[in-house]
C-alpha cells in the first residue's frame, strides 16, 4: 500500500533525497488527467508533471511515437548529430515561432529548463560583452547558480552563497496586492524612467545589464500575468537600448495561456526564447529559440551530453502537433475563462478566495484572511496556513493541486490541456469538497 512505498522511501531518504512529502502516495498507473496510487484511489491530477504534459498521462499518440522510434532502429541518443526525427522536430518547431523559421534559429541545450536559462543568460553576455541581468521579484528560472541566481525568491538561495554577481531585481506587476502601481500607467511610465534616466548614470549606480529575463506569466511566483502594457514598455525600452530580452516560456508556453507563446498576448517577439517543459512531451527536452542577428555562438561555446534524445523528440513532435492541429489554444483559452467564472461564483460564497487570476489553463487561487483588517492596498492578508491545509484536503478528496507564490499562498492549477469540460466540473466539485473540510 501507499504507507509501505512511503516508509521504503524515508528509509532510503538519506541516500535518495526526494519530493516532499506534500503528497504522500505511491503512484501505480496515470491516464489523462488521472493518476492511481498502489491502492487504486484515483486522483484527478491538476499538476500534470509540473505543466509538462500538456497531453496528459500516457497519451496514446504520445505513447506510439515512442515505440515508433524503437522499432526504427534510431539511435536513442545521438549527442548532437543529425538525425531525420531531429530535422522534422527542429523543422516543426521553428514553424511555431514568429517569423515561421524566418526570424529564429535553435539551440538544444541541456535538458532540463534551467539547462536553456544558462544558455540563455551566456548568450546574452555574450552578444552584448556586458554581464548584469534584470530579473523580477517572483521569477522562477531554475535551480543551477545562473538561473537560480536570476530566481526572483530568496528561500532556495538560502541553501549557498555565492551567486551569480550583477543581478538586479525589478518588481514584477501583481494585480492583486499591488493592481495599479508595478503594472498599472504609473509603473509603465516609471519603466521608462528607470531604462532612459538611471541605466548607466554615473549618480545612479545601475549598469546597463546585458538581458532582462522574465516570464509573460509568472508560474512558480504565484501564476502572475504581466499586463500587456507592461511587457510592451519593457520590449521597447529593452530593443532602444540593446538590451536583450530573454523570455521564459519554460512553464508558460506551447498553449497553456490560451496562445502557443505567452509573449503572444502582448503581441512581443522576444530575442531569445526559452523551452522545456511541453516541448518535449513529457520527455527531457530544452531549447532556445534566437532571433537570428543574437546566434553569436561560435563551436564548442556552449555544448552538453544531452542534446540528441530522440525519444524526446519524438514525443515533442507528437506533442506539438498534437496541439497545433488540433487547435487546442483555442480550447484552453475558453476553458480557462469558463473556469475563471465558475471559481469567481464560488469565491462569492467562500471569501478566502482572495482572488483568482491566470490565463488558460494555468489558474491560480490565493486563499486569504477574510476577517482580518484590509491592507493599504486594499487586500485581506494571505493565509499560508489554510493555503497548505486545502492542498490536503483536495488530496484527501483526490484532487492533486500545487501552491506557488509568497510562501505558497496561491493554489495552482496546471493540468493536462486536454482536460474535458467534465473534468473541470469534477475539479470544481472536488475543490469545494477541501473547502467545506477547512470548516469555511
Ligand atoms: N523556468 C520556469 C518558468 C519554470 O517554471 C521552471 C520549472 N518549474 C524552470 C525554468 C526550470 O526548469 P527545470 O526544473 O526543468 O530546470
Amino acid at each position: 500500500n501507499n504507507e509501505t512505498y512511503l516508509a521504503r522511501q524515508a528509509e532510503f531518504e538519506s541516500n535518495v533525497r526526494s519530493y516532499p512529502r506534500k503528497l504522500p502516495l505511491a503512484i501505480a498507473q496515470a491516464n489523462g488527467v488521472w493518476i492511481t496510487d498502489v491502492e487504486n484511489n484515483q486522483y484527478l491530477d491538476c499538476l500534470a508533471g509540473a505543466g509538462t504534459l500538456a497531453l496528459g498521462h500516457n497519451h496514446p499518440d504520445v505513447l506510439q511515437s515512442i515505440q515508433n522510434v524503437i522499432t526504427s532502429g534510431l539511435p536513442l541518443h545521438t549527442l548532437d548529430l543529425t538525425t531525420p526525427l531531429k530535422d522534422q522536430f527542429s523543422e516543426y518547431l521553428l514553424s511555431l515561432l514568429p517569423g515561421q523559421g524566418k526570424e529564429y534559429c535553435l539551440q538544444f541545450t541541456g535538458p532540463s529548463g534551467a539547462d536553456a536559462v544558462e544558455a540563455a543568460l551566456k548568450l546574452a553576455k555574450k552578444v552584448t560583452g556586458r554581464s548584469g541581468i534584470i530579473s523580477f521579484s517572483g521569477g522562477y528560472h531554475g535551480m543551477t547558480h545562473g538561473a537560480l541566481s536570476v530566481t526572483g525568491n530568496l528561500s532556495p538561495k538560502e541553501a549557498v552563497d555565492g551567486m551569480m554577481p550583477e543581478v538586479q531585481f525589478m518588481p514584477y506587476p501583481h494585480l492583486y496586492r499591488c493592481p495599479l502601481g508595478i503594472g498599472g500607467e504609473a509603473g509603465v511610465k516609471a519603466l521608462t524612467y528607470y531604462f532612459e534616466n538611471l541605466i548607466n548614470d554615473v549618480e545612479s549606480g545601475v549598469r546597463k545589464p546585458a538581458a532582462v529575463i522574465l516570464e509573460a506569466v509568472q508560474g512558480e511566483g504565484g501564476v502572475n500575468p504581466a499586463p500587456k502594457e507592461w511587457l510592451q514598455r519593457i520590449r521597447k525600452v529593452t530593443k532602444e537600448h540593446g538590451i536583450l530580452l530573454i523570455i521564459d516560456e519554460v512553464q508558460a508556453g506551447f498553449c497553456r495561456t490560451g496562445k502557443l507563446f505567452a509573449f503572444e498576448h502582448a503581441g512581443i517577439e522576444p530575442d531569445i526564447i526559452v523551452m522545456s517543459k511541453a516541448v518535449g512531451g513529457g520527455l527531457p527536452l530544452a531549447v532556445l529559440g534566437i532571433k537570428k542577428e543574437f546566434d553569436a555562438w561560435s563551436p564548442g561555446h556552449h555544448t552538453g551530453t544531452f542534446r540528441g534524445n530522440q525519444l524526446a523528440m519524438a514525443t515533442g513532435l507528437t506533442t506539438l502537433k498534437h496541439l497545433t492541429e488540433n487547435k487546442i489554444a483555442d480550447k484552453v483559452a475558453a476553458q480557462g475563462e469558463w473556469l475563471k467564472g465558475k471559481l469567481a461564483e464560488l469565491q462569492k460564497r467562500y471569501p478566502v478566495i482572495g482572488q483568482v487570476r491566470g490565463l488558460g489553463l494555468m489558474i491560480g487561487i490565493e486563499i486569504v484572511k477574510p476577517n482580518e483588517a484590509k491592507d493599504h492596498m486594499g487586500c485581506y492578508p494571505a493565509d499560508a496556513e489554510l493555503s497548505a491545509l486545502l492542498q490536503k484536503n483536495c488530496f484527501k478528496a483526490g484532487l492533486i493541486l500545487e501552491r506557488g507564490g509568497r510562501n505558497g499562498v496561491v493554489l495552482r492549477l496546471l493540468p493536462s490541456l486536454l482536460i474535458t469540460n467534465d473534468e473541470l466540473a469534477i475539479f470544481l466539485d472536488k475543490f469545494e469538497q477541501a473547502l467545506l473540510a477547512a470548516g469555511i
